[in-house]
């Protein structure tokens, strides 16, 4: 389900809750009932689903709704409120700072937009006044080697890390490979990245369209190497949108860019509020 379908059921649900004359127990019910399935639909983690509904449903007390109130407003307010905690994990990830040099690992399985994101990443910062340097980590990508014949990638990262550091770039971006023959030697090459360039900030990158499997794929590159952060990428047109909430989920970190289109510039910085009105519609 897409983001535009998604935000048409939830409002529908909303809308026709607008519609019923009392707002009772059973309206309030065949809400989040629709709500729950929009959400669902659009591979939010069934968890998560569940815990929106038993929130709201705590939150949202109608005998105790003073008459006159507007009880449709309250529900909507819950819904977005209870939205927005999802994604608020609480705690801002780490923001590089200019003149100092912070080392900043993407990971995120081939495909996901972890190169694109990289350069983007680095465009956004240069833009800022920062001085940027790309590691290209990817040992695995067919080409990558042409002309240079390092081929383990932890050598080529804490080279990459040494020589730029000594040049004086204050950001320096590694990009890593994103597949393996084997699932555990990719985690294994994360975790040993990360040990040996102690990264300040892991940046998980999760392609909007990959549904359901958001969560355990967020979860598994958690467990390898601490992710503290989100980017989605190719959240333009027909992206889905629960996959963001189930990355933040798994990671307890926020999400802070979204990638809505292959050029540089398409990149955006992660705002809850909007992302959660655009949920809704
Ligand atoms: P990697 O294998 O994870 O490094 O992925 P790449 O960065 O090579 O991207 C894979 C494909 O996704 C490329 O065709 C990119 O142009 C495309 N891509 C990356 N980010 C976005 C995005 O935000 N929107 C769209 N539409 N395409 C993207």
């Amino acid at each position: 389900m897409v983001l535009g379908e998604l935000s048409g059921s939830i409002s529908r649900a909303l809308q026709k809750m607008n519609n019923e004359t009392v707002i009772d127990e059973k309206a309030l019910n065949d809400c989040l009932n629709e709500i729950t399935r929009a959400l669902l639909k659009a591979d939010v983690h069934f968890d998560l689903v569940k815990n929106l509904k038993i929130n709201i449903k705590k939150i949202v007390n109608l005998d105790d709704l003073a008459a006159g109130h507007n009880k449709r407003r309250i529900i909507q307010q819950a819904i977005f409120n209870e939205l927005c905690k999802m994604l608020d994990t609480g705690k801002p990830s780490f923001m590089p700072k200019k003149g100092k040099t912070s080392v900043i690992m993407f990971v995120g399985l081939q495909g996901s937009g972890k190169t694109t994101s990289c350069t983007k990443y680095a465009h956004y910062h240069q833009k800022k006044g920062f001085k940027p340097a790309l590691v290209f980590a990817d040992t695995f990508r067919a080409g990558a080697f042409d002309y240079y014949m390092e081929s383990d990638p932890v050598k080529i990262a804490i080279e990459g890390v040494e020589r730029f550091n000594k040049e004086n770039c204050d950001l320096i971006i590694i990009d890593t490979s994103g597949r393996h023959q084997q699932e555990a030697s990719l985690f294994e090459e994360m975790r040993q990245l990360a040990e040996s360039t102690k990264p300040d900030l892991v940046i998980f990158v999760m392609d909007s369209s990959i549904g359901q499997a958001a969560f355990s794929q967020a979860q598994a590159f958690n467990r390898s190497v601490s992710v503290g952060a989100v980017t989605v990428t190719k959240t333009e047109g027909a992206a889905k949108g629960g996959g963001a909430l189930s990355a933040v989920a798994a990671t307890k970190s926020p999400v802070i860019f979204l990638g809505t289109g292959e050029h540089m510039y398409e990149f955006e910085v992660f705002d809850i509020k909007p992302f959660v009105s655009r949920l809704l519609g």
